[in-house]
């Protein structure tokens, strides 16, 4: 399997032999990025509904569906890479740099986990 620095070189390629990589694009392809969240979370509903399964705990299941499935919705995951790199392509930000930025920002970051979903320290004051 390629890694991460080599699927972005080809993507980058690919969107560039497709005339895609200009800054006036950007608004067209954020919304191809959009679709592409949509298109995921129909198959995360579809895996959940056939699976069954709890936020955090996946039972792994081989059945040739349950297969079909997976692979459907990494598929769907990975449109969603493809597309925010040909967006950072084209308005020049770096991905890498974008998520080590991110994580610089949580990486410390106090809080709670409040029924799944992660509410850092400052909103939890604003809360109370
Ligand atoms: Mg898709």
């Amino acid at each position: 399997m390629r890694n991460f620095e080599e699927l972005q070189k080809i993507i980058e390629q690919w969107a560039k032999d497709k005339s895609l990589l200009h800054a006036e694009n950007a608004d067209k392809q954020f919304m191809k990025f959009i679709e592409e969240v949509f298109e995921f979370k129909v198959e995360l509903d579809f895996y959940k509904y056939f699976k069954s399964f709890k936020h955090t705990n996946i039972e792994v299941d081989y059945s040739i569906e349950t297969v079909d499935k997976y692979n459907k919705l990494q598929l769907e995951m990975g449109d969603i890479f493809v597309t925010l790199i040909v967006l950072c392509r084209q308005i020049g930000i770096e991905p890498t740099r974008c998520l080590d930025m991110a994580y610089e920002k949580i990486k410390d970051r106090t809080g709670k986990t409040i029924d799944g979903v992660f509410v850092k320290e400052e909103d939890l004051r604003g809360a109370r």
